[in-house]
């Protein structure tokens, strides 16, 4: 919480400091978004005026303003959002209206390999554990715990017989060094205050537990970002992480860092960048067809029509289809070491 503080504290003075390393970055943006952009991002106008309406008054809510910029760490690489605030409650409950929990993903698999099949079995936690597809596919030696802050989710999970934390607060009070091991799937690159929720889970963690994350590449974010010219936007990316950084962030927690794991090239990635890619041309330009068609308010309808563009947006990306293959995520496994 310290460099969080001061980094508010520092705001007025307009100095910007690391949230990671606490250097004092460049005030030159990598990138700047308006909140009106940003809105039109998440939700465009043509497609729900009123839910892009919503957002809009919830991003400036958040920003204490009208404008977000990213800026990157000289140091340690890091890149941030700035103002550094995360996407409330209110803010991802608007945006929830239009985007589901995917089934199973990537990182499942590399729990299972990294962390399942190599250890005692006790206490497992998932922190945002959403609809716990992860924390059901455990045998029943596992006791499975979870974090979800959504009390729908957490009804759901309660009837799988997961036991539900709202926060992960109360777990440190109440279920302090009696976790074998703890996840958090996609999760860290969303929240401001990471340093005070790696203390907490080297707080719940046994000793020699494992404790193992998943973000997104922030290199191949930037780099996706670059190529398909569509934002990567705060705030609900509000950490860019690499695997030097995060593994900083948890050396400073206590932690010891045991391997990074990174996502393999898979032709999925290409067809997300090409998704971006006409996400992007329909921003860009309203007469377009994309544009059109994004418009259309049937998504049985409009998602094949979108799909017929995407050869359109390959000749566009043709350059860099190789650099679009690769992992768009990276794990990292640490351990709470013994005490000298
Ligand atoms: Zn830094």
């Amino acid at each position: 919480m310290t460099a969080l503080t001061s980094l508010t504290a520092n705001q007025q003075e307009s100095i910007i400091q690391c949230p990671v390393c606490g250097s004092i970055c460049s005030d030159t943006p990598i990138y700047k978004y308006s909140a009106v952009e940003a809105a039109a991002h998440f939700c465009p106008v043509t497609r729900n005026s009123q839910r892009n309406q919503r957002l809009l008054q919830s991003i400036r809510q958040l920003w204490k303003g009208d404008e977000c910029s990213i800026i990157q760490c000289h140091e340690c690489d890091f890149a941030f959002a700035y103002p550094y605030v995360a996407g409330d409650e209110q803010f991802y409950s608007i945006l929830h209206e239009q985007y589901g929990y995917p089934r199973w993903r990537w990182d499942y698999d590399v729990a299972v390999k990294a962390v399942i099949d190599h250890s005692q079995k006790g206490r497992i936690l998932d922190i945002g554990a959403g609809t716990g597809n992860f924390l059901k596919s455990l045998d029943s030696e596992w006791e499975t715990y979870a974090v979800e802050g959504s009390d729908t989710t957490r009804n759901e999970l309660e009837k799988a017989g997961i036991k539900v934390f709202p926060s992960l607060s109360d777990v440190v009070i109440k279920e302090a060094e009696t976790f074998q091991v703890v996840m958090m799937f996609q999760v860290l690159e969303h929240i401001g205050e990471f340093q005070q929720v790696l203390a907490q889970c080297y707080q719940i963690l046994k000793t020699q537990g494992k404790l193992l994350i998943t973000v997104p590449d922030g290199k191949a974010m930037l780099q996706q970002e670059k190529i398909t010219g569509c934002p990567d936007m705060p705030p609900n990316h509000l950490n860019k992480w690499t695997a030097k950084n995060l593994s900083l962030a948890l050396e400073k927690s206590g932690f010891q860092v045991e391997s990074v794991i990174k996502e393999p090239p898979s032709w999925q990635h290409l067809a997300y960048s090409l998704q971006l890619k006409i996400m992007h041309n329909a921003a860009s330009n309203p007469n377009s067809i994309a544009a059109r068609i994004y418009r259309i308010p049937n998504r049985k309808l409009r998602i094949p029509l979108l799909s017929l563009l995407a050869p359109i947006s390959l000749f566009q990306l043709a350059g860099s289809i190789n650099q679009l293959l690769q992992g768009e995520s990276f794990g990292i496994l640490a351990i709470k070491p013994s005490p000298n």
